[in-house]
C-alpha cells in the first residue's frame, strides 16, 4: 500500500489540512510552505501544528511532504536570488520542526548559465549551511524535466548534489513522475530498469516520496506539463504499474495534476481501487 493524497492550500492552517484530506479519502498531504512568488508566511499558531501532529498520528496517515517556493533558487547566477533562497530554505526549515519525522521537498535549483558543475555545488553548498544533525526533517530533492538550465534531470546529478554535501544523510528524493518521464526515463515501456537505475545511482533507500502526476508530454521533451491520471502520454495503465510497484509500496504520493477539488478526490479514489487488488 502506499499513502495517497494531493496538494492543499494552508489558507485555513495545518489541522484544516489534514482534515480536508481526510474527507478527501486519502492519507497524506503537500502544501507550499510560502505562496507561490516566495512572499512572507502567516506565522504558525503552535497548537495548530500539535493539533495536526495529534491528528496526522490518530488517522494513521503517512508522512507529510512541505513544497519549497518555486522561486528558491539555491544555484542562481545571481547572487541575491541565492542569498534570498537560502533565507527560504533556513526558515522553511526552522517551521518544518513543528512537525518532526516529515519531509520537505524542492527544486535543486537552475544554474542561469553557471554550468551544471558549478550548479552543483552552490546547491550543496546552501545545503550544508542550513541543514543541522539536530533537525528532524528529511530534506528531497525533487527529480526535474531538465528544462532550460534545471538541475536534477538526471539521477546522476541529484546522486552528485548527495555526494557533495556532509549533511547527506538528511537528504532523499522526490521522484516526479511527469519531470523523470519528461526527462527521458520510460517509466511505460522500462519502469523497473528506471527503478533499478534509481536504484544502482542513487539507493532506493533515498526515495521518500512519488510527485503522481501524468504528462502532456512524450518521454524526453523536458517540458513539464503535468497532465490528469490517464489523460496524458503516461496514461493511466502505466500509472497504476507505478503505484502498485512493489519498490515504491510504503511511501507517500502525491497528485499534482490539474485539477478541483472534485478531480482529486476522483483520483485518489482511482488509486485507492487499485490499492485493493494488492
Ligand atoms: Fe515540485
Ligand atoms: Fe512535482
Ligand atoms: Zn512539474
Amino acid at each position: 500500500m502506499i499513502h495517497i493524497g494531493c496538494h492543499l492550500s494552508i489558507t485555513d492552517g495545518y489541522l484544516a489540512m489534514g482534515r480536508t484530506m481526510k474527507s478527501f479519502g486519502g492519507d497524506t498531504f503537500a502544501w507550499f510552505t510560502r505562496n507561490p512568488r516566495g512572499g512572507k508566511t502567516k506565522p504558525v499558531v503552535p497548537e495548530d501544528a500539535l493539533a495536526l501532529n495529534d491528528f496526522l498520528e490518530s488517522e494513521g496517515f503517512g508522512p507529510i511532504v512541505a513544497h519549497g517556493s518555486y522561486t528558491m533558487n539555491l544555484c542562481s547566477s545571481k547572487e541575491e536570488t541565492r542569498a534570498n533562497g537560502l533565507e527560504m530554505l533556513r526558515l522553511d526549515l526552522q517551521r518544518m520542526e513543528l512537525f518532526p519525522g516529515n519531509l520537505y521537498n524542492f527544486h535543486p535549483g537552475s544554474h542561469t548559465g553557471l554550468g551544471t558543475a558549478a550548479g552543483i555545488s552552490l546547491i550543496a553548498d546552501a545545503l550544508d549551511r542550513v541543514l543541522t544533525p539536530d533537525m528532524h526533517t528529511t530534506v528531497l530533492l525533487e527529480t526535474m524535466a531538465g528544462k532550460g538550465s534545471e538541475i536534477g534531470g538526471s539521477f546522476e546529478e541529484l546522486r552528485e548534489i548527495i555526494d557533495r554535501t556532509v549533511c547527506g544523510d538528511k537528504i532523499g528524493v522526490c521522484f516526479d513522475t511527469c519531470h523523470t518521464w519528461d526527462a527521458g526515463y520510460d517509466l511505460v515501456n522500462g519502469l523497473d530498469g528506471v527503478l533499478q537505475r534509481f536504484d544502482d545511482i542513487i539507493g532506493l533507500d533515498r526515495l521518500k516520496a512519488v510527485h503522481f502526476n501524468d504528462s502532456k508530454n512524450p518521454c524526453g521533451s523536458r517540458k513539464d506539463r503535468h497532465e490528469k491520471l490517464g489523460q496524458g502520454m503516461i496514461g493511466m495503465e502505466a500509472m497504476r504499474r507505478i503505484a502498485t510497484h512493489p519498490a515504491l509500496q510504503g511511501l507517500p504520493f502525491i497528485l499534482e495534476t490539474p485539477n478541483d477539488d472534485s478531480g482529486y478526490i476522483e483520483e485518489i479514489h482511482t488509486v485507492l481501487d487499485w490499492m485493493k487488488d494488492l
